[in-house]
């Protein structure tokens, strides 16, 4: 079983499924989480927490700031 946290409350959520889907950026996989909380997302992977698949970008960066 597949598992993340809830974007909601943080509590433990399962990935139910897992599908690509085209956009303008190109293939982006989506899954869909359900939490023991019953509040479900459908989510980009890459945003996934806990996934190991942590690619940086929908993370906030603390301190430098580029410009
Ligand atoms: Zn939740």
């Amino acid at each position: 079983m597949d598992t993340t946290s809830c974007p909601e409350c943080g509590a433990l959520a399962e990935v139910l499924w897992r599908d690509v889907a085209a956009s303008t950026d190109g293939p982006v996989e989506l899954a869909k989480i359900q939490c023991l909380g019953r509040h479900w997302f459908l989510l980009p992977v890459a945003s996934l927490a806990g996934s190991g698949r942590n690619s940086g970008a929908a993370r906030p960066r603390a301190g430098a700031t580029p410009l």
